[in-house]
């Protein structure tokens, strides 16, 4: 007997690296190249230090006002956590409880199954197709716990179109579909629209990618109001007081800014655009990305080969070593020197290596 046989055990998710050397190009993570809103910087400032002692608000009213007139919902329909990652985790807590599996796709944030498992959910993954789409008929008449689709889905990239995605969860009354929408700002459509039609829907965003603030850790979801309600329940059971009061500044100041988000959105989608021309004369094929990353594999190079070819050039991209997609390399849209920066080491080492 030990006292370690009573421990919750689990095999933790292993995020990108957050290398400390200096002057290297960062394109691991999906973190936005660019700094957040002008605004942000603002209310960072004149947050009062003296006011550090008093605990935040633990209904984050600021914020969730601030989102719900943005995305014109009532502030009953909105959730807010410490980044999506606390969201979907809080989410899965609450609603994947069924003794039937929850159902998600082989190739996707690999953050699911490590909290099925936390939480001892049983999962099921359902392949994509060859071309790593989501098959909306494989997740219609199957017994289910629940379901989770990050849409566009990562690390593919490639995004399920609204009426697809309401497919799966028109037939899939019964339970909860969580739609995980990181990437949604950079060219996909939001579920957002169906919320009025189906209680069992739960669309989760974030301000880590498109709104360039992954260092303070801001996360959101929609739902109708018992949906969001049962969250908050979850979440006043765990910790009153997620969102810290520069988060709670900060995050509504971000929402505030209207034509800074869409720029700097617009900015990555051209980026992305012209890279992949580039790549694919470099012999690279990729799905289309609709997100601040591509997802390429090389016709003739190992991407293992590539990814540490470039990691020595200082260029960190993400590798997984991973079943169906262990030659991909998954490179996340940086500014326009850092991608010319990197496509410049790309290509002297594949001349190199090639020929
Ligand atoms: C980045 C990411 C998240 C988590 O983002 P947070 O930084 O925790 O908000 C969630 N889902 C997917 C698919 C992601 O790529």
């Amino acid at each position: 007997m030990s006292w370690e046989d009573g421990v919750r055990k689990v095999v933790p998710y292993v995020p990108g690296e957050q290398p400390k050397r200096a002057g290297i190009i960062k394109l691991n993570t999906n973190e936005n190249p660019y700094p957040p809103a002008p605004g942000v910087k603002k209310a960072l400032e004149g947050l009062c230090y003296e006011r550090m002692r008093l605990y935040p608000d633990p209904e984050s009213g600021e914020l969730v006002e601030a989102l719900a007139a943005y995305y014109g919902l009532s502030e009953k329909q909105v959730f807010v956590g410490v980044g999506s990652d606390d969201v979907l985790a809080l989410a899965f807590l609450t609603f994947f409880n069924k003794e039937k599996p929850i159902l998600f796709p082989d190739i996707t944030y690999s953050f699911y199954d490590v909290w099925a498992d936390l939480f001892r959910i049983p999962f099921q993954r359902i392949p994509l197709d060859e071309t790593f789409r989501i098959l909306p008929e494989d997740y219609i008449g199957r017994e289910c716990g629940g379901i989770v689709i990050a849409n566009p889905n990562a690390p593919t990239g490639v995004a399920l179109p609204l009426s697809e995605v309401e497919k799966i969860i028109s037939a899939n009354r019964d339970v909860v579909v969580i739609v995980d929408e990181a990437y949604v700002d950079f060219g996909a459509e939001s579920a957002l629209p169906l919320l009025e039609r189906y209680e069992n829907l739960l669309v989760v965003q974030t301000f880590s990618k498109s709104r360039a603030m992954a260092g303070m850790r801001i996360g959101f979801a929609f739902g109708n109001e018992k949906l969001i309600g049962y969250l908050l329940d979850g979440r006043f059971s765990f910790n009153s007081y997620p969102m810290n009061r520069p988060a709670l500044a900060a995050g509504a100041a971000a929402v505030r800014d209207d034509a800074y988000f869409r720029e700097i959105c617009d900015k990555i989608i051209r980026t992305r655009e012209r890279v992949k021309q580039e790549l694919g004369r470099l012999g690279f094929t990729f799905a289309d990305s609709r997100t601040n990353f591509v997802f390429a594999a090389h016709e003739k190079m190992p991407a293992k080969e590539i990814f540490e070819a470039l990691k020595e050039k200082g260029v960190y991209v993400r590798y997984f070593a991973k079943p169906r997609i262990e030659n991909y390399l998954r490179i996340t849209i940086g500014t326009d020197e850092e991608m010319d920066q990197m496509l410049f080491v790309l290509r002297e080492y594949l001349e190199k290596s090639i020929y």
